[in-house]
C-alpha cells in the first residue's frame, strides 16, 4: 500500500486530524526530539510524541484521555516541537485543533478553567475593538475566573506609567474582524 493510500485509511479521532489540521498521525517514527524539546512536557500527562502515539492506536478510549487531558491546555502553541521534528509535524496546529474539540464537547479538564477563562477574553477582546484591549481583557477574565480584586494594587502605577490604555483603540473595519469570527466559528461546528 502506498503512504498516500495508508494515510487515507486513518480512523477515528487521528482521522479527524488529518482532515482539519493536515496532519499526519502515522508520519511520526516516535524519534522523541518534540518531547525533549518541548519546554512544558514536564507539565503534561502525555507529552507530545504520546499524543502521536495515542494517535496512531486509534484506541477510542485512550483517545478520549487526550481530549480530556491537561496535556492539550498547557501547550503554549511555541513551534519548539515542529522546529525539531524531522517530518515537519505540526504539532501546535494538531493541539489547537484538539483544544477546540475538547471544549465543543464539553470535555475541557478542570484544571484548564483560567487557561479557558484567558483565550475567551482575548478573543472577546479582538472580537469587539479589532485589536488587543488589556484594561478589557484583564477585567474580563478576572470576572471570569472571580478574582476581580488580586494585583489591583498594581494597576495605578501601570496607568500611571503610561503601560495601560484606559479606552481601547479601535480599529477602522472591525465589521471585516467579526466576519473573520464568524466564518471560523461555522467552519468549526
Ligand atoms: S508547541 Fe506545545 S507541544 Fe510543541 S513544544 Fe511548544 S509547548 Fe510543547
Ligand atoms: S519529533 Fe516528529 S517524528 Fe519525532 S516523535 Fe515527535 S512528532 Fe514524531
Amino acid at each position: 500500500m502506498s503512504s498516500e493510500a495508508h494515510q487515507s485509511v486513518l480512523s477515528g479521532l487521528a482521522g479527524e486530524v488529518l482532515e482539519h489540521t493536515g496532519v499526519k498521525a502515522n508520519s511520526c517514527y516516535q524519534c522523541g526530539k518534540c518531547s525533549a524539546g518541548c519546554p512544558l512536557s514536564g507539565e503534561m500527562e502525555y507529552p507530545p510524541s504520546y499524543v502521536m502515539r495515542i494517535l496512531q492506536t486509534e484506541d477510542a478510549e485512550l483517545e478520549e484521555k487526550i481530549l480530556r487531558s491537561f496535556t492539550i491546555w498547557v501547550c503554549l502553541t511555541c513551534e519548539m516541537c515542529y522546529s525539531r521534528c524531522p517530518m515537519s509535524i505540526d504539532i501546535p496546529k494538531m493541539m489547537d485543533f484538539l483544544r477546540e474539540k475538547s471544549i465543543r464537547e464539553g470535555k475541557a479538564n478542570p484544571r484548564a478553567k483560567k487557561i479557558i477563562a484567558f483565550h475567551k477574553s482575548f478573543l472577546d477582546s479582538i472580537r469587539t475593538t479589532g485589536r488587543l484591549y488589556e484594561v478589557g481583557l484583564l477585567v474580563d477574565y478576572k470576572a471570569r475566573t472571580m478574582t476581580l480584586m488580586q494585583d489591583m494594587v498594581l494597576a495605578p502605577k501601570m496607568l500611571s506609567r503610561g503601560k495601560l490604555n484606559i479606552f481601547p483603540e479601535l480599529i477602522k473595519e472591525r465589521s471585516k474582524v467579526s466576519k473573520i469570527f464568524s466564518r471560523s466559528t461555522k467552519k468549526n461546528k
